[in-house]
């Protein structure tokens, strides 16, 4: 693969947090998410709210040969952050989340 074409994997739209994505009700995101929860307090790390609370990927990680990106767990914990539901969407519309290819 050529250097520009992993710059072209960064433009790629994707979403981790996709509602409907069958991964987000893997027991094994229930837990990683109550971990990262419980380690901020129980509440958004912008607002302090504690409604809604969703737990957001500051980075992907795009796994370059297997061609897949990361499961939502397979994270190390200091990528990942509480925010509530309102914060976690503005964040989205503000900013893209960084893909590292790995
Ligand atoms: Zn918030
Ligand atoms: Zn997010």
């Amino acid at each position: 693969m050529t250097d520009f074409g992993k710059l072209n994997i960064t433009k790629h739209k994707y979403c981790l947090h996709n509602p409907y994505s069958d991964s987000l009700r893997d027991v094994r995101w229930l837990i990683k998410r109550k971990e990262i929860i419980e380690r901020d307090g129980e509440k958004c790390v912008i607002c302090k709210s504690t409604e809604k609370l969703q737990v957001h990927h500051r980075q992907y990680y795009f796994y370059s040969r297997l061609n897949q990106y990361a499961k939502p767990w397979d994270y190390p914990e200091d990528v990942l952050i509480t925010l509530c539901e309102r914060c976690h969407k503005e964040g989205h519309k503000l900013y893209t989340i960084p893909v590292i290819n790995i």
